[in-house]
């Protein structure tokens, strides 16, 4: 906190948000989201793409209409863009022909700021974010993180009360993101900005716990906020410390755990289900890590993070992967082969892609729809569109293409079904098929066994 006090700037409470699917269907993407954005506190949100994070900035910032419940802005309900909320995203689109200081000054030209005022300000943020003497570049002679400036500026130009920032530092490498987020909570906790609250997507744990007062965990299916966790540490925080540790476990315990309850938990899993994007490729080599020295098949999952170098998304989609195929477990931010798992570290490459079919038929309800299907079609082919289409009954378009996509990597791997890219088909694999041809009108089923 940075001694406000408690008065609500943004408070949700029930907010619903559905789109419609290409075939005119309603789609829940958020439900029953109750929030409280309180003066003085930076807030964290964290969850998995997809789970609805931006679609709830742009309600906050008025940009788009909740479908239900309420959204109020300092005790008023939202009617359409507030003017006292900035948002910055992860890529900035400043336009490439104005300078740096023109593009900091659009946003008061458009509220009619005159000339003067609107570049004493501009220059005021461009100060302020250290873009001092970059007032004449053009974004193509700045850097990454000199863009991402320009976007924080162009922001902290309106001279926000609330600030949305959507996964900002995560186009960016890992020293300049944390060099801009030093400075952005130097300015907050110096109080050299007006703004008196932020809520900040991330998709890094470490960044949230470095930054947050509150970390709240988001969950899909529909979003809806699963865990609220103060942090009460000073800034600025020392990441090697034995408590900000402890606090990334707690962190990565709990987003382990909301991904059971909030996807696929004990509870059986349908075609709809969101197959995490995990290549095969590479659920085989993060088990392979995982069973061998010094994790031995059970890993504290901050360690693993280190070891592996990928990002925490990233991680979190190849756990849900070995999870949902059976060959993990997650309890309390450890991960733990099954001895399948450990079995599948051991075995060769054939052996290896017999158990991730088996696996994949008794775990994926879609794996084995598209399997019985292609059994039980003569010529054992089906067109993608047929399974899209299905996949568009649970799921948008861009995201059932995803999800058959990867569905289509984790089939082949195993040999389950191949894909044709000339024409869209799926189809059982080549040696399968030799092994029926010339069974010409007879129903595929009685061959098999
Ligand atoms: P996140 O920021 O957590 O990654 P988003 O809020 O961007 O998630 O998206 C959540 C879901 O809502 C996604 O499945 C996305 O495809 C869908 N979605 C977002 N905006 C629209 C829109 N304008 N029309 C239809 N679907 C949308
Ligand atoms: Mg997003």
């Amino acid at each position: 906190m940075n001694g406000h006090h408690g008065t609500a700037l943004l408070d949700l409470s029930g907010v619903k948000k559905t789109f419609r699917t290409p075939d005119h269907k309603e789609r829940t993407v958020l439900e029953g989201v109750d929030f409280r954005l309180a003066e003085g506190e930076i807030v964290a949100l964290l969850g998995k793409s997809g789970s609805g994070k931006s679609t709830l900035l742009r309600i906050m910032a008025g940009l788009i209409r909740a479908n239900g419940g309420t959204v109020l802005y300092r005790g008023q309900p939202m009617t359409g863009p507030a003017r006292g909320i900035s948002m910055v995203f992860q890529s900035f689109a400043l336009f490439p022909w104005l300078t740096v200081q023109e593009n900091v000054e659009l946003g008061l030209e458009a509220q009619k700021v005159p000339r003067a005022e609107r570049e004493d300000r501009a220059q005021e943020a461009i100060e302020l974010i250290g873009l001092g003497g970059f007032e004449g570049a053009y974004p193509k002679e700045l850097s990454g993180g000199m863009r991402q400036r320009v976007g924080f500026a162009r922001a902290l130009v309106m001279r926000p009360d609330v600030l949305l920032l959507d996964e900002p530092f995560s186009a960016l490498d890992v020293l300049t993101s944390e060099t801009l987020r030093g400075d952005l909570l130097e300015l907050w906790d110096e109080r050299r900005i007006p703004t008196k609250g932020i809520l900040l997507v991330s998709h890094n744990i470490e960044e949230a716990v470095s930054m947050a007062d509150r970390i709240l965990i988001f969950s899909s299916d529909p979003g809806r906020v699963r865990a609220d966790i103060p942090i009460t540490l000073a800034r600025p925080r020392d990441t090697e410390s034995a408590v900000f540790r402890q606090i990334v476990d707690e962190v990565y315990g709990l987003m382990t755990a909301v991904a059971r309850t909030g996807t696929a938990a004990g509870e059986a899993i349908t075609i709809g289900y969101r197959l995490p994007d995990a290549s095969p490729g590479k659920l085989a080599s993060l088990l392979e890590t995982v069973a061998e020295p010094p994790f031995n098949g059970h890993a504290d999952l901050p360690a693993l993070a280190e070891v592996t170098e990928l990002p925490d998304d990233a991680l979190f989609h190849l756990y849900e992967g070995l999870r949902v195929l059976g060959f993990a477990r997650l309890a309390a931010g450890d991960i733990f082969l099954t001895p399948s798992g450990r079995a599948f570290a051991e075995a060769d490459n054939d052996d290896r892609k017999e158990m991730f079919a088996e696996h994949l038929v008794r775990s994926i309800p879609l794996a084995a729809h598209i399997r019985r299907v292609l059994e039980e079609r003569r010529g054992h082919r089906a067109p993608e569109e047929r399974f899209l289409q299905e996949l568009q009954d649970y799921l948008t378009g861009d995201e059932a293409e995803r999800v058959l996509e990867m569905m289509i990597a984790w089939g082949r791997y195993g040999d389950l079904f191949d894909y044709d890219y000339n024409t869209g088909l799926l189809e059982l694999p080549e040696d399968e098929e030799e092994d029926e041809e010339g069974d010409g009108e007879k129903p595929p089923a009685a061959d098999a066994g």
